[in-house]
């Protein structure tokens, strides 16, 4: 057995300690031992992982991203990469994404997600695990759907959806979204920004449903692109794990979803680049101010997302970004949890996210005190990144 300690400051997923120590087999990559520094013998032998003034956590996670990987942007760009470029590129920002202290993902929609998985999962490639939606689910005509090529075309390019109309043609999607080994089931309940400013409700309730019913008959999580009262409300309603982006939540839904335990991933990061800002005048300044309020006042979960697409215009590597902007609003501390243990628990994984016996030994040492100080968490300032008890 290999045991590896960490002693200094820590975050264990939930809390702040001043001076806790964290024991790590290597071997099983599972966590042996957490508490307080006397409270944990240090055995002979172990090996010391230096957080010398810094501070030690659970890796962070990244509950929506994708992995589009054009220079360019925008759904033409995205749909005309081709596949075997965007997973080349795609494994390239992985290795960015593990060296900035992140060990798991969710993909919400990339070319060839599925295998950029199972190439980290076997160990093939090195980056964070991968929980992949495999294709997400979109109208005909909706926002993955590039309306300048022929529909054959289209669904040829956009090989990171399926398009699917009426409740059999979704729930055949849903079917074909597991067998492809898809973890989770992403689908568009709105369009979004790419087709001008005007947001539309996409997929009807009888769809809606049978996606829903369909994830849940095969033990698969739900996660809805929604803007806009409507389309959050009807995802909300036919019960989604988790509504992304969600511009134009209102309190009353913020309420359902506190009462439903459906996760809010609000992706702000996206919606404050520039690009976005500046071109989509009120839904995104809401965003960017109530939206958060609300959802903290009614106690709706947050859950840390950052939508970084990996194009030219939405590069991955800056991705706890993200996590600055939720702590405008959350605070410090509760925007880690939102990006460590109930990340973990939004993708479906096992004994991760926190630092406790038995959990995967995935830490990151940044240099610093990210209780005080959020920008602790830049890629600049890390110093170790464990993932299953190897240092990367
Ligand atoms: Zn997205």
């Amino acid at each position: 057995m290999t045991i590896l300690i960490f002693s200094g400051k820590a975050f264990d997923g939930k809390r702040f300690h001043k001076d806790a120590r964290l024991k790590v087999d290597s071997d099983s990559g599972r966590i042996l031992e957490f508490g307080e520094r006397g409270s944990v013998e240090e055995p002979r032998g172990a090996k010391k992982i230096g957080v010398e003034g810094g501070t030690f956590m659970p890796g962070l996670i990244d509950a929506h991203v994708h992995f589009y990987s054009s220079k360019g942007a925008g759904v033409n760009e995205w749909a005309s990469v081709p596949d075997t470029l965007a997973v080349l590129r795609g494994a390239g920002d992985l290795l960015k994404l593990l060296r900035a202290g992140f060990t798991a993902v969710r993909e919400l929609g990339t070319k060839g997600g599925v295998h950029l998985a199972q190439a980290v999962a076997e160990g093939d490639i090195e980056g964070p695990e991968v929980v992949s939606c495999a294709r997400a689910l979109a109208q005909t005509g909706g926002d993955d759907d590039p309306p300048a090529f022929p529909l054959e075309v289209a669904q040829q390019l956009a090989s990171y959806t399926y398009f699917c109309d009426g409740p059999w043609e979704c729930r055949r999607a849903v079917r074909k979204v597991a067998r492809d080994g898809g973890r989770v089931v992403k689908f568009y309940a709105s369009g979004a920004f790419s087709r001008g400013a005007k947001v539309k409700p996409n997929f009807t309730e009888e769809e809606t449903r049978a996606i829903v019913d369909e994830s849940k008959r095969l033990g698969l999580k739900v996660a809805a692109h929604a803007y806009g009262e409507e389309a959050i409300g009807r995802a909300v309603g036919c019960g989604v794990d988790s509504i992304e982006h969600g511009l134009g939540i209102t309190p009353r839904l913020a309420s359902e979803m506190k009462r439903k335990g459906i996760r809010y991933v609000p992706t702000l990061v996206t919606y404050a680049n520039p690009a976005y800002k500046n071109r989509y005048n009120e839904m995104v300044k809401r965003h960017l101010s109530d939206d958060m309020l609300i959802a903290k006042e009614r106690g709706a979960e947050v859950v840390m997302g950052s939508d970084i697409v990996g194009d030219g215009a939405r590069p991955h590597g800056r991705n706890f970004e993200e996590i600055v902007e939720e702590a405008r609003f959350l605070g410090n501390r509760e925007a880690l949890v939102a990006a460590t243990s109930r990340a973990a628990d939004c993708l479906g994984l096992e004994k991760a996210g926190s630092l406790r016996r038995g959990y995967r030994a995935d830490v990151v040492v940044v240099r610093g005190d990210p209780e005080r100080d959020i920008q602790s968490l830049a890629p600049e300032k890390v110093v170790h990144v464990m993932k299953s008890g190897k240092l990367v």
